[in-house]
């Protein structure tokens, strides 16, 4: 079964705009496979200049970092999916490790913004992952499970199809330590398999699972390779253009 392959940047709290752009620029004209879709992740604040400036550059499109669960009203500082859709921005992340654990976003939480994002016909990139406490006791499969289970098992079958999901282990994001190939082989196939169970066979084999956690162009082929890795969340190494390129060029 062929899924689509995926490479995603996710810039978090940095570049300035001047320096986001071109990193955008360089992206733009980097050389990029004939079936791998790139997915930049950036600041708000950039992403009304960069979708103009992608326009017409196929395969590179750009994600939210976040976005607020209700629809509208006084949040001071918040964005919603409904402002993210009237900009045009094609994806949003949705429940990053950092999301999480900073702004103490819970499953619920998670859960009504998947809703808002469809609501706006945004594509997700629905993130998930344990923490080094929980790796350590064995019950890794079970948590993450139940984090996709308690945020997005609520959804139908047609909604479900149209996900992306990024498995990072937060002991791997930004320490330099990564998931050996076999334990995100492993991860992937529980959430392959949890999909499975809940939504069928046909509908789980589509689903692209990415991996993240200090993916680089060193690790990145090995990583790439594993039957249930459909790609890669990249944080510190996509803020490099050369490096991002050969991570892009990374699959088999
Ligand atoms: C991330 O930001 O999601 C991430 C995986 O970061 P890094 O690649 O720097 O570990």
């Amino acid at each position: 079964m062929s899924r689509r392959k995926i490479a995603a940047g996710n810039w978090k709290m940095n570049t300035t705009f001047e320096d986001g752009m071109e990193l955008a620029r360089k992206i733009s004209h980097a050389s990029i496979p004939e079936d791998v879709e790139v997915i930049l992740g950036i600041p708000y604040v950039y992403l009304k200049p960069a979708i103009d400036m992608l326009l017409h550059v196929p395969k590179v499109s750009v994600a939210a970092q976040n976005c607020h669960s209700k629809e509208k009203g006084a949040y001071t500082g918040e964005i919603s999916t409904h402002m993210l859709s009237s900009i045009s921005c094609p994806y949003v992340y949705i429940g990053h490790s950092e999301r999480r654990e900073y702004f103490n976003e819970s499953s619920e939480e998670l859960a009504d913004k998947v809703d808002r994002a469809f609501a706006q016909k945004l594509d997700i990139v629905f993130c998930c992952g344990e923490s080094l406490e929980i790796r350590k006791s064995g019950n890794q499969n079970e948590y993450v499970c139940r984090q996709i289970e308690e945020s997005l098992f609520h959804l139908t079958k047609e909604q479900f199809r149209k996900l992306v999901i990024a498995y990072e282990p937060i002991w791997a994001i930004g320490t330099g330590e990564t998931a050996s190939p076999g334990q995100a082989q492993e991860m992937h196939n529980a959430i392959r398999s949890s999909f499975a169970a809940k939504y069928g066979d046909e509908v789980a084999a589509t689903i692209p699972i990415l991996y993240g956690g200090s993916v680089k162009s060193a690790n990145a082929e090995e990583i790439f390779s594993q039957a249930d890795v459909d790609g890669g969340l990249v944080g510190g190494a996509s803020l490099d253009a050369e490096h991002f390129e050969k991570i892009i060029n990374s699959f088999s």
